[in-house]
């Protein structure tokens, strides 16, 4: 247990032949856990939690309480990953019409960290979680990497080609800055066992 602003906050301590010395992994929704050598003693690992600490402290403190309530949604990964796809498709299909542009491929995954990624080969990348996310937030998700078909950068004339493309994405932006991470923390119900 660490007591951090008052609240207290249990790590989780595992072993590990594959860690030198040790680590320390912070997963939205999840306690965080350390990962200490086979034969780490009690002091060695409070040593560790003293040597995290700052870090610790920060990762936490952007991990407010859900706010969204996505749980009650109770959405499996098997619906998300349909309804993302069907979603996606549409949007990606049309924005690649009108800006004159073909992808190879497109996927949907489960990602923890990223949102879309389009590769120098046209090859589309989704996180089925944007499904979780308002409309607006997934379509700008898409429009972003259709743009980069043309644009396979982030410099000022990728940003003007989105802009043009959907004037409001600075909203849809900020939305992922402050909710992504709850969207990223779901985590979905175990699909019902066929019978
Ligand atoms: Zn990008």
């Amino acid at each position: 247990m660490l007591d951090i602003e008052g609240k207290s906050v249990e790590v989780q301590v595992r072993r590990s032949k594959r860690v030198h010395g040790h680590r320390i992994v912070v997963r939205y929704g999840l306690p965080p856990e350390l990962v200490v050598r086979p034969r780490a003693t009690r002091a060695d690992i409070e040593d560790a939690i003293r040597f995290h600490r700052g870090w610790l402290e920060r990762q936490l403190a952007k991990a407010v309480e859900p706010r969204l309530g996505l749980e009650r949604l109770r959405l499996t990964e098997e619906q998300g990953r349909r309804e993302a796809r069907a979603r996606i498709s549409l949007i990606a299909q049309s924005e690649a019409v009108a800006l004159g542009v073909s992808y190879s491929r497109l996927t949907v995954r489960d990602q923890r960290s990223r949102w879309g990624s389009c590769s120098s080969k046209g090859a589309l990348s989704f996180n089925w979680r944007l499904v979780l996310a308002p409309h607006d937030v997934l379509d700008y998700v898409v429009v972003h990497e259709i743009c980069h078909l043309v644009e396979l950068n982030h410099g000022p004339r990728f940003w003007r080609l989105v802009e043009r493309r959907r004037p409001g994405y600075r909203e849809s932006k900020r939305w992922l800055d402050d909710h992504g991470w709850e969207i990223l923390a779901y985590r979905p119900p175990a699909a019902t066992a066929a019978a």
